[in-house]
């Protein structure tokens, strides 16, 4: 007992010692999020799931608007009833005016930048090195802003937000309903690319149109930062309140409008035909029924309507809200079976989606909401639109609006019909991230696109294997991992800071390529979707920040991944595994006595020597010995273990050392494929742990039955290392590897 008391003493002394040296500044590999993280509390718990003191604001929205198709005018007026359930009380109110990124006071303008003569993006964003070039004049006129009772309130705007002073201090538990009358015109989208916009087509002078962040709305006042007043740039989208809608939309009565909600009024707005389609498709589940036919579209696009329908919806819990509405539109439905719901999955679009839309549309929304709903949480809304636009792929609870246009002659590529099934599964995803699971968008970009990404292509490879490709998986995301790291930022960085090349990977591939290694080899897929449906069922309708998602996904696995955030998410370190060396040995069937003989390192090492080192297994194995374990060892026990019979278990094995390199800084499981003289293949998986003491150099010794001829480094690329070259042994089976992987990038 004295003896293992003072190696007890020792251990604890250097463990003391060893913290006091690292802790200052230390940045190990396997160090704990904790201080990067908030400190869990009673609204966030550090099991990422909300607490018992969790709260959340609600905003109820009453609307009326109306667009004219003449002028693309859009005039509205909104009543708001704002709830605050916040323990503390407020003196004023902030709104998001999305559409004054394109007023006169925007701080895009002012911090675009740009070369003369970069002049690629003047079609898509209306920018001309970095100089708006649109005669465009966007931005909201707000004409009143007043209480219930219609008294003034006084407002503040500043660019993209406003602010409102309440009479008296909102309490805890009380609301405040007030209004806001506002107009704008919509912008072509054609010039600004963009979320909402109207396309024109000259051929038969008729307007689709999609509106989007189109009325004043609330921001989110929440316990992880007061106000979410950052103002819009552009590229990091939008942080909303919860709430119920009713809209009444007006539009000439010869359009059909798709919207945030159940239409509530069919029977004033639909002809008998229309609403017996309507019905029927209602009760459909096995193909779209058509409740405006291509036939009937295109008769409409030759007149124009003088007279005006009023639209009405209604949509319960839901954080947004758009529209779509043209007379080109046709239209078509069907009923998804989701559990013990039956959501209706419906598709908007003009002649010019044919064929693709009409093929493939409703039947991508019923892929989409099957896979995601057994993967988070069940689809909990009525209806589920998708609208054809062109170039565009864009988000709203309950409708998207989506890209995907066949050639003229309806024709269309492979790569097309890719794209638009693509896009249709991706923007419907969305419903789940971030318009139920609510996180913030305008902060961290991943939260919604990378969790949404991984999902849209676990739908593409479940529903559309003929389709899917390397799109958010680790062999995916090698191109953009092994660029200048220097230039890049980290995933978590904010939206809007990143260049524009790097804004796809680092929001949508990236985390989605991260999320694929993280359920197929690190964690495996059993453990992953439960996790993984863990953080969606707890955060639905709420608002997640990062910390709620990485606390989740290891509370509900036991996991520790820690080591896996830090390395993706908070550096742009990349895997680079490099298989330094391999050696080679067979048990010598002598015996040494230790007390006679000095135990020296055997080396093992093979022939045809480059660089000091062995390219192939050619010199065959070096014998080596073991020694029996000495008296010493054994303390105070009175047995003693069987040195022979430990000798047996080795003997006539195979024994190969190997070292491996980290030269990328991106800690990884391994993933060896190890090829037998008899052609036979075995693939061991070793967790990134592995790494935990060296997380720079590691040896490890494999006892293997048969002899090895071939092994290779991640040889189905599903850990995202960027140089091949280095991953196999013998050297030259690195050659075959690269040429494989070269022909998989074809
Ligand atoms: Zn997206």
């Amino acid at each position: 007992m004295k003896r293992l008391f003072s190696v007890a003493m020792a251990l604890c002394i250097s463990t003391a010692l060893l913290a006091q040296q690292q802790t200052p500044g230390w940045k190990g590999k396997f160090e704990q999020l904790d201080q990067a993280l908030p400190t869990p509390n009673s609204y966030r718990t550090g099991s990422g799931a909300p607490g018992p003191a969790y709260w959340q604001q609600r905003a109820d929205y009453v609307i009326n608007v109306e667009v004219d198709d003449k002028t693309q005018m859009l005039t509205g007026s909104e009543t708001i009833t704002y709830y605050n359930n916040s323990p503390e009380a407020l003196r004023y109110l902030w709104l998001q005016l999305d559409q004054n990124i394109f007023g006169d006071q925007n701080m895009t303008d002012a911090t675009e930048t740009g070369v003369v003569g970069d002049s690629a993006s003047v079609l898509v964003f209306g920018y001309m090195s970095g100089v708006r070039v649109s005669d465009y004049k966007g931005g909201y006129t707000i004409k009143a802003v007043k209480d219930a009772v219609g008294k003034a309130l006084p407002y503040t705007i500043n660019k993209t937000m406003m602010r409102v002073d309440l009479p008296a201090p909102l309490k805890t538990g009380e609301k405040f309903t007030f209004g806001v009358d506002w107009s704008y015109k919509e912008y072509d989208r054609q010039v600004f690319s963009g979320r909402g916009g109207y396309e024109f087509f000259p051929e038969d002078g008729n307007y689709v149109y999609t509106f989007a962040q189109w009325f004043p709305r609330m921001c989110v006042f929440d316990d992880f930062e007061g106000w979410q007043n950052k103002q819009f740039l552009g590229m990091g989208e939008f942080a909303l309140t919860f709430g119920n809608y009713k809209v009444k939309i007006t539009v000439p009565s010869d359009h059909i409008v798709g919207a945030s909600g159940v239409l509530v009024n069919a029977k004033d707005v639909l002809s008998k035909t229309q609403l017996e389609r309507y019905e029927l498709a209602k009760k459909t589940t096995d193909k779209p029924v058509f409740i405006v036919t291509a036939e009937e579209a295109a008769q409409k696009e030759k007149t124009k309507a003088t007279t005006k329908s009023t639209w009405e919806f209604s949509a319960d819990n839901v954080r947004d809200f758009a529209f779509a509405h043209s007379r080109k539109f046709i239209w078509d439905a069907m009923a998804v079976k989701i559990g013990d719901k039956t959501p209706v999955a419906m598709s908007l679009y003009p002649k010019e989606g044919n064929p693709l839309w009409e093929r493939e549309s409703t039947k991508a929304i019923k892929n989409a909401l099957e896979v995601y709903s057994e993967r988070t949480i069940q689809y909990p809304y009525p209806v589920a639109y998708s609208v054809h636009t062109a170039n565009q792929g864009m988000e709203y609870p309950m409708i998207c609006f989506n890209g995907g246009r066949p050639n003229k002659d309806g024709s269309y590529s492979q790569q097309k019909l890719f794209d638009m099934v693509m896009v249709v599964v991706h923007e419907v995803g969305h419903n789940f991230f971030p318009m139920i699971i609510n996180s913030d968008e305008r902060q961290w970009t991943w939260m919604d696109e990378g969790l949404n990404t991984f999902l849209e292509k676990e739908t593409m490879r479940v529903r559309y294997p003929a389709l899917a490709g390397t799109r958010g998986t680790p062999k995916g995301i090698v191109p953009f991992m092994k660029g200048e790291r220097s230039q890049m930022r980290p995933i978590m960085a904010n939206s809007d800071d990143m260049r524009g090349q790097e804004f796809g990977p680092n929001g949508y591939t990236k985390p989605s390529a991260a999320l694929t290694l993280l359920r197929e080899t690190v964690m495996g897929p059993e453990l992953f979707d439960k996790a993984f449906k863990e953080y969606a069922e707890r955060w639905a309708f709420k608002h997640p920040k990062p910390a709620d998602f990485f606390r989740s996904m290891e509370d509900a696995s036991a996991v520790d991944l820690d080591w896996f955030w830090r390395g993706w998410f908070y550096t742009t370190d990349n895997v680079d595994v490099e298989l330094d060396e391999v050696k080679w040995f067979k048990l010598k069937s002598e015996t040494i006595d230790p007390e006679k003989k000095a135990v020296k390192a055997k080396q093992g090492d093979l022939n045809a020597k480059k660089d000091g080192k062995a390219t192939d297994f050619g010199a065959g194995p070096e014998e080596f010995t073991l020694v029996n374990t000495p008296d010493q060892l054994y303390g105070e026990f009175k047995s003693r273990v069987d040195d022979n019979a430990v000798k047996q278990k080795l003997s006539n094995k195979n024994i190969y050392q190997l070292k491996f390199k980290n030269k990328g800084g991106l800690v990884t499981p391994l993933v060896i494929e190890w090829t037998y003289k008899d052609g036979s293949k075995e693939i061991e998986r070793i967790p990134a742990e592995v790494w935990r003491i060296n997380e720079n150099e590691i040896t490890k010794v494999f006892v293997k039955e048969k002899e090895v001829t071939n092994i290779v480094i991640d040889p189905n690329f599903e850990l995202a290392d960027v140089d091949v070259n280095n991953n196999a042994f013998p050297k030259k089976a690195t050659e075959s590897k690269v040429d494989q992987f070269k022909k998989n990038n074809n």
